[in-house]
């Protein structure tokens, strides 16, 4: 990408590893990593940033790529982009997580845009973040000194574990579920567009468990526990495992409510706040989005 941004002196660095990155913004506080710079040039051309070093993300090797890991997971490197992640390979392996990323803006972007840069953003649309959410993700993140440390990613989404100093995404450890999985997203235009509301809904069979996942509805993906927790005991996980379409409205309808709750019964003498038209409107997206898309999961 291209910046029209007043230019100042920037040092742009292009290391060949992950270790080499941590050592480079060490040596610079002040520089920003960059990988595909969607999100991070965006900010620049308007203005909002102005690094005054840059290490770019793109040479290092071992990002772009992933592979198996013992236990049935698969670690992803940060800099795996949007179209790589949507391509049939990779659907085969995680599907959700390849919906998502054919979801993530127009090609351009996708081309460019990573996993490393969709979750450092954490912005509330973020597509992958949903679906790493109901995955129950874990990112390893690298440090100085050749230091790893592994976190849930649900908590640097909520901000429970932020990243340190000259800390890098490196990989994302996903667990293959070899199940059904599905990812919606409801955009408020035609074409690509940012999420008004997405649902990802995992099944896993060993567990027995339905894992389910809201973004874009509030400023991380949210888990209505209750709900998956209630469905997962109506299915006949050793059987066909289908759901009347009763039940896939009711589950609909207790994610949309755990999500976006009535407000509370007023206290005496006090006026009853009532949901907004617009919200009450998010609330059938997300209700109508965790329908179809367990009922694609169980079809
Ligand atoms: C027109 C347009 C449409 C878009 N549509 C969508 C959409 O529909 N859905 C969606 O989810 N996103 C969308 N995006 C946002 C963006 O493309 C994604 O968030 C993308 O995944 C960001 O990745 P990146 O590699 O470009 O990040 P960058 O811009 O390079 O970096 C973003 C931030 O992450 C940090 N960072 C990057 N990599 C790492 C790492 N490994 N470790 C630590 N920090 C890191 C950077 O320092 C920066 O703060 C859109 C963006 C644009 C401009």
């Amino acid at each position: 990408m291209t910046t029209h941004a007043p230019r100042t002196s920037q040092s742009v660095t292009l290391p060949g590893s992950l270790d080499e990155a941590v050592a480079a913004l060490a040596a610079m506080p002040a520089a920003v990593p960059v990988a595909g710079g969607t999100d991070l040039m965006a900010a620049v051309n308007r203005g909002q940033l102005r690094p005054a070093g840059l290490v770019g993300l793109g040479r290092i090797g071992e990002l772009r790529s992933w592979r198996y890991q013992d236990g049935g997971h698969a670690l992803l490197g940060a800099g795996l982009t949007h179209a790589r992640m949507g391509r049939p390979d990779f659907a085969a392996l995680i599907p959700a997580l390849a919906a998502s990323a054919r979801a993530a803006g127009p090609p351009q972007i996708r081309n460019a845009g990573t996993l490393g840069g969709n979750i450092a953003s954490a912005a509330p649309t973020g597509d992958t973040l949903p679906v790493l959410a109901a995955l129950e993700a874990e990112l390893i993140i690298a440090g100085p000194g050749g230091i790893r440390r592994e976190i849930p990613v649900a908590h640097l989404l909520t901000g429970r574990d932020l990243l340190g100093p000259a800390e890098l995404i490196g990989f994302v450890r996903v667990p293959l579920l070899h199940a059904p999985q599905v990812f919606l997203k409801a955009t408020g235009r035609t074409g690509p567009g940012r999420a008004t509301a997405s649902v990802a809904v995992v099944l896993d069979p060993q567990r027995r468990g339905v894992r389910c996942a809201v973004g874009a509805i509030a400023p991380m993906p949210l888990r209505p526990l209750e709900a998956e927790r209630w469905i997962a005991s109506l299915i006949d996980w050793d059987g066909e495992r289908g759901l009347a379409a009763e039940a896939l409205a009711a589950f609909g309808e207790y994610v949309a409510a755990a999500c976006i709750p009535d407000p509370e019964p007023a206290a005496e003498g006090e006026e009853q706040q009532v949901l907004s038209p617009a919200v009450l409107h998010l609330r059938r997206t997300v209700a109508a989005l965790a329908r179809r898309a367990l009922g694609r999961a169980l079809s």
